[in-house]
C-alpha cells in the first residue's frame, strides 16, 4: 500500500514525488515511456527562476536523480484505470494493481498530431514531433517546422544548426511564440518562413520527400521538396481513462482547483494534465508540490 501513487513523471509528478518523500510517504511513480515529461525535448531552457541556462534534457535528469536519491521508486508501466473502492485507491496498469491511499494524476499532454493524411505512417521516417532528438539525422539536409508557438521557434532555431534549409511553416502571419525566440530566428540566413501556410498533404513513398503547402489566402499550393517535417503545433491531454475519477473539461483536461483536487477525495491533478491559462515549467512544479501536500493533508485529516 502507497500513500501516494503519482501518474506520470513529467516535472509535476516527479515534484510531487520530492515532496511526498520528503514528507516520510510511501511514493511510487508510473511513467508509461521515459521521465522526464515534455521538457525532455527542450533545447535550453532559460525561464525556470535560479537557473538562467539548463538542457530540458539535463533539467528532467536531475529532477529523477532527486526524486530517486530521496526514495521514490519509479515503475514504467501506463495507468490504466482507477478503481476507487472505500477510500482505497487501486490504480491498474498492463501488468498489474497497485493499491494506494492518494492518486496524483500529472500525465502532462501529448504531442497534438497535424491531423494530415499519412501522417503516422511517415512518423519516425520523416516525420518528429522531437527536434532535438532527431534533429541531427538531418545534418545537411532541407526541413521544415510546423507551428507557430514557442516550440515551433525553438525547434527552428535549433535546426538551423545542422540543416541546410529550415522552413517555418505557420497557419497566420502573427507568431504566438516569444518575440525574443523569434527575432534571433529571423536573423538566421538558412531559415525560411512561409505565413498563412497550412501543410496539406505528405509526400515520399517509404520516407517523406516533399510536404504540399496551402496559403490560406489565396489558396494557391505549392510543393516543397524536405527532407524532414517537425511537427510543433502544441500538446493535447490525454485523460478519458480517468474520467470517472476526474472530471474532464470539454478540451480533456481535469477539473481541478488550485489546490489541485479532483471531484474524488484523494485523488489529485497536477500539471499540464490539469485546466488552467499557463502551462510552464515552473507551473507545473507548482502544482507537484501543491498537490503532494494536499494528499499529505488528506492523509494525516483521514488518520485523525
Ligand atoms: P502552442 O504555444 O500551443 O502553439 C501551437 C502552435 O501550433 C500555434 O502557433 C498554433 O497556431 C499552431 N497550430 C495548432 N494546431 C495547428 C494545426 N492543426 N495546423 C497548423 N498549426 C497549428 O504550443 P507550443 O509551442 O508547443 O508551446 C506549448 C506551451 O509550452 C506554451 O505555453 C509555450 O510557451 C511553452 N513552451 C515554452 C518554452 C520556453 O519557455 N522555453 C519552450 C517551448 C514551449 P495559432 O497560433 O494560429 O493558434
Amino acid at each position: 500500500m502507497y500513500d501516494l501513487v503519482i501518474i506520470g513523471a513529467g516535472t509535476a509528478g516527479m515534484t510531487a514525488a520530492v515532496y511526498g518523500r520528503r514528507a516520510g510517504r510511501e511514493v511510487l511513480v508510473l511513467e508509461e515511456k521515459v521521465y522526464g515529461g515534455q521538457i525532455i525535448s527542450a533545447v535550453e531552457v532559460e525561464n525556470y527562476p535560479g537557473i538562467p541556462k539548463v538542457s530540458g534534457y539535463d533539467f528532467a535528469e536531475q529532477l529523477f536523480k532527486q526524486a530517486q536519491n530521496l526514495g521514490a521508486e519509479f515503475r514504467y508501466e501506463r495507468a490504466e484505470k482507477i478503481i476507487d473502492q472505500e477510500g482505497e485507491k487501486i490504480v491498474v496498469t498492463g501488468r498489474q494493481e497497485y493499491h494506494a491511499r492518494t492518486v496524483i494524476l500529472a500525465t502532462g499532454a501529448k504531442n497534438r498530431p497535424l491531423g494530415v493524411e499519412r501522417e503516422e505512417e511517415l512518423t519516425g521516417k520523416g516525420v518528429s514531433y522531437c527536434a532535438t532528438c532527431d534533429g541531427a539525422f538531418y545534418r545537411g539536409k532541407d526541413v521544415a517546422v510546423v507551428g507557430g508557438g514557442n516550440t515551433a521557434l525553438e525547434d527552428a532555431t535549433f535546426l538551423s544548426g545542422y540543416c541546410r534549409r529550415v522552413y517555418v511553416i505557420h497557419r497566420r502571419a502573427e507568431f504566438r511564440g516569444e518575440a525574443r525566440l523569434l527575432e534571433a530566428l529571423k536573423k538566421k540566413e538558412k531559415v525560411d518562413f512561409l505565413l498563412n501556410c497550412q501543410v496539406i498533404a505528405l509526400e515520399g513513398e517509404d520516407r517523406l520527400s516533399a510536404v504540399v503547402v496551402r496559403q490560406t489566402d489565396t489558396e494557391e499550393t505549392s510543393r516543397l521538396e524536405v527532407d524532414g517535417l517537425f511537427i510543433a503545433v502544441g500538446q493535447a491531454p490525454d485523460n478519458q481513462a480517468f474520467a470517472d475519477q476526474a472530471a474532464l473539461d470539454a478540451y480533456g483536461y481535469i477539473e481541478a482547483g488550485e489546490d489541485c483536487r479532483t471531484k474524488t477525495p484523494g485523488v489529485f491533478a497536477a500539471g499540464d494534465c490539469r485546466a488552467k491559462g499557463v502551462r510552464q515549467l515552473t507551473t507545473a512544479a507548482a502544482d507537484g508540490a501543491v498537490a503532494a501536500l494536499a494528499a499529505c493533508a488528506y492523509l494525516t485529516e483521514r488518520s485523525a
